[in-house]
């Protein structure tokens, strides 16, 4: 048996070469807590070791995040300074790797004044747009992966200590990666090959349409645009590289007709949204568009986040979760949307993964003018349940039950 250090170095390394895939010569930009600082230096030491040419750090720390949205002075929220614009910029041209390590506590940013939040996001998706587009379009390898830091492993187990929640947090993390003690680079490959298998029957099936159904109130039906195809598992980037966006990952996922959504979409798990939960929550959504939007908990946070530009009250993202998944049979309420999206079925709204074949030479225009919707803005949001039906029909009117009971029936 390894002990928890021994699996944090495989884990280390999974993300490093299966994760962002990192080559020689390529630089790498982390984004971690400081408080992980121990694991950010297991991943810059792995990425050296696999010939990276250098690791830039980019910390961040929950407390002083919320230090300058409570106090900063209030124009800092409506702008975003050109030399931080142009360090993306410059790194995302060169065709960097982008690494997140995405942990923090669920209502980091309860207190704070959401109008701040609202007009921080505004701001900085107008200045970064370029950036945006390349990691949508997947110009640099990314990868999106999570620890355990304490306050966020507190919210997930209240009824443990804090030492003991973040063990907990670690376990369930390194179960839901596969990362076992044995070869976790093989046990990720055939993970992927499964998804992949999923994504070949959907691809071939060339779907025109999708209802939903399940008694938690989904009621939905869609049409998936010409020209699309489902994703998962590994993606290459445009160096010619296989990257994983996120570990874990259990979905598959295309976009819809951005205009071709109608019915009701019922949230079957709580959202953390900027530093906020949303609970219980629905959208009614006509031609597309968002045109209700309720919540029990966290209503005007998620107004507001389907409000930041025209896109984000519309969809970018259809993915498939089973719901007998690793994640979901843990029986763990991870407020941490990585790891929540790939335990359910789910949607996203605002911007589209360009998920069609032959888009990297299509214009935005044309690429509107298929269904594509553009925004500053993704959020997943879970949807599936154990009664979950999805039914695809196909171009030729034929039905094919492609969900039956919240799991796939191929
Ligand atoms: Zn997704
Ligand atoms: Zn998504």
């Amino acid at each position: 048996m390894k002990n928890l250090e021994e699996l944090k170095k495989d884990y280390a390394d999974l993300i490093v070469k299966a994760g962002i895939n990192i080559q020689k010569g390529q630089r790498l930009v982390l984004s971690c807590p400081v408080e992980e600082a121990d694991f950010a230096r297991l991943l810059a030491k792995a990425a050296y070791e696999a010939g990276c040419k250098e690791v830039i750090m980019r910390w961040s720390d929950d407390d002083l995040t919320r230090y300058k949205f409570l106090y900063a002075a209030d124009e800092i929220f409506d702008s975003v300074d050109h030399w931080f614009v142009e360090m993306l910029e410059t790194l995302s041209e060169e065709g960097a790797g982008f690494l997140s390590v995405y942990a923090e506590d669920p209502e980091n940013l309860k207190d704070v004044d959401p109008d701040r939040i609202k007009r921080n996001q505004i701001s900085s998706g107008k200045a970064l747009e370029t950036y945006r587009l390349r990691m949508m379009r997947n110009d640099c390898p990314w990868c999106v992966v999570s620890v355990p830091t304490k306050s966020w492993a507190k919210a997930v187990f209240p009824e443990l200590g804090e030492e003991e929640a973040v063990l907990k947090l670690w376990a369930e993390i390194l179960n839901a990666c596969r990362v076992d003690g044995g070869d976790a680079a093989k046990n990720w490959r055939e993970h992927s090959d499964e998804l992949r298998r999923h994504v070949e029957i959907m691809n071939n099936y060339n779907f025109k349409s999708l209802r939903y159904h399940n008694a938690a109130g989904t009621d939905v039906t869609l049409d998936l645009p010409e020209g699309h195809f489902w994703a998962g598992g590994d993606e290459v980037c445009k160096a010619g590289h296989n990257f994983s966006a996120n570990i874990p990952t259990e979905e598959v996922f295309t976009l819809p007709v951005r205009d071709s959504i109608n019915g009701k979409l019922v949230a079957t798990r709580p959202l953390c949204l900027n530093g906020t939960i949303v609970d219980k929550f629905y959208f009614i959504v006509k031609d597309g568009k968002i045109v209700e939007a309720h919540a029990e908990k966290g209503e005007e946070v998620l107004k507001n986040a389907i409000t930041v530009d025209e896109g984000a009250s519309y969809f970018g993202e259809v993915a498939l979760v089973p719901y007998d998944s690793p994640i979901q049979n843990s029986g763990v309420l991870f407020l941490n949307t990585l790891f929540d999206e790939n335990a359910s079925c789910h949607f996203a709204f605002g911007e589209a993964y360009p998920c069609i074949h032959g888009s990297e030479n299509m214009t935005e225009e044309e690429l509107k003018a298929i269904g594509v919707n553009y925004s500053m803005t993704h959020e997943d949001f879970m949807i599936g349940s154990p009664d979950l039906s999805i039914i695809g029909i196909t171009h030729d009117g034929e039905e094919v039950e492609i969900f039956r009971d919240g799991n796939f029936t191929f």
